[in-house]
């Protein structure tokens, strides 16, 4: 199917859906109430078939571009139908296992996430290790046909909900740093796994510390070769800033046009609400060549960097002119809407820090698309 026709069958298939997959407005401050939802919403569009466009047959898709699955998530979140962040953890998760994991265990696997019947988190980052993720200790060794995983992850994001996790480990020495790593795919409910979500400040338990105490891993659940983790982390980091990022900035279109129906028109500066509006269109632009680039099979790397800096900056320019512009409301109001502003408001405020902070998007251009050297 080619985009045009898939967008007016979706938009058609919305249209006489949407009650259906509309968030009961008086469940949806809850974490636990938005990941039913989402799952609602996932396992509706995938039985209809939206949800397997764009992925490849050998898991379950139905095949065709990728640029299907940024206009399922670009028309879902501009429907307020789903929150991006959660939604888009299958973009990111998703083509990882495909490129990585044993044929058969992608073909198993992957369908499940994508009709929503199972969550899946992300364990990278570990207490002194975020940006200096090479430095990573969460230990893995081999013995009786298992891995043997001990150690400690953290702001593994929806980890208390996740059936599995793509984990990052250290099977080399402690300095074999980027060489030392092996990802595997581990089961959450595994013995010996324990996980404590940690309240964001936007309210939600969104995500949480992860311990594993001597979990056994079976080989055959190694993503890629065993000290190949390094490169697994180096394609998973490019799906966090593309087609995730094109239906975040779908979701940030949406907020800038609720805010600008809502507020009396002499509310906000002009030159303020121009500027944000230049951010999102420079956002799209950006994004858009990157989806086209991702749907002609390119690979995606460093320059997915400029995504994320501009991503963060429009993210966090459009919820400063909601602070301008329902100042009191956003601070103290008690009513559903007010609370939504406030979460957006302060989940804005993470934009430069999850998925790789501003900083270190800014080394990465500095250093592997500007060739300007090294740490001095
Ligand atoms: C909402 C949210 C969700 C997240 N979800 C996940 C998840 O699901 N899985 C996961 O693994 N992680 C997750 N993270 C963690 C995230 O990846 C890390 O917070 C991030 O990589 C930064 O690491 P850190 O917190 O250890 O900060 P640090 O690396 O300690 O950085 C602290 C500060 O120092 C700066 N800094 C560090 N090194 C340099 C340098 N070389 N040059 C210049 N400045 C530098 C940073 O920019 C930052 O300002 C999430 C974070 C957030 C906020």
């Amino acid at each position: 199917m080619d985009l045009a026709a898939f967008r007016a069958a979706l938009d058609g298939w919305l249209d006489e859906h949407q009650g259906e997959l509309t968030p009961d407005p008086g469940t949806t401050g809850t974490l636990d109430a938005q990941m039913d939802h989402l799952a609602m919403v996932k396992r509706r569009t995938y039985d209809a078939g939206w949800m397997r466009w764009g992925w490849p047959e050998r898991v379950g898709g139905l095949g065709g571009s990728t640029l299907l699955r940024a206009y399922l998530g670009e028309a879902l979140t501009s429907r307020d139908l789903v929150e991006p962040g959660i939604y888009s953890m299958t973009e990111v998760l998703a083509p990882t296992m495909i490129d990585y994991a044993a044929p058969a265990l992608a073909a198993t696997m992957v369908p499940r996430l994508l009709r929503g019947d199972e969550t899946w988190c992300q364990g990278f980052s570990e207490p002194g290790t975020g940006s200096n993720l090479a430095a990573l200790s969460c230990r893995a060794t081999r013995g009786d046909g298992v891995w043997r995983v001990t150690g400690q992850k953290v702001w593994t994001s929806l980890a208390q909900y996740a059936q599995r996790c793509l984990l990052l480990t250290r099977t080399g020495t402690p300095e074999s740093a980027h060489k030392g790593i092996t990802a595997l795919f581990v089961d959450m409910d595994s013995p010996g796994i324990e996980v404590r979500p940690i309240e964001t400040m936007h309210g939600a338990p969104e995500f949480s510390e992860v311990f594993f105490d001597d979990v056994a891993v079976p080989l055959g659940r190694t993503l890629g070769a065993e000290g190949g983790g390094w490169s697994v982390a180096m394609d998973l980091l490019p799906y966090e800033r593309s087609t995730a990022l094109w239906h975040r900035a779908a979701y940030l279109h949406r907020r800038l046009q609720v805010l600008l129906d809502t507020v009396r028109a002499d509310a906000l500066d002009p030159t303020a609400v121009g500027e944000v509006a230049q951010l999102l269109y420079a956002l799209r632009a950006r994004s858009r060549a990157t989806q086209h680039r991702l749907a002609s099979g390119g690979h995606l790397g460093p320059e997915t960097s400029v995504d994320k800096v501009l991503l963060a900056t429009a993210e966090q320019a459009v919820f400063d002119l909601v602070a301008d512009g329902l100042g009191s409301e956003v601070a103290a109001g008690d009513d559903r809407t007010s609370d939504r502003w406030r979460r957006g408001y302060l989940y804005s405020r993470a934009a430069t820090i999850y998925g790789g902070t501003a900083e270190i998007q800014r080394n990465i251009i500095a250093r592997r698309l500007l060739d300007l050297g090294a740490d001095r």
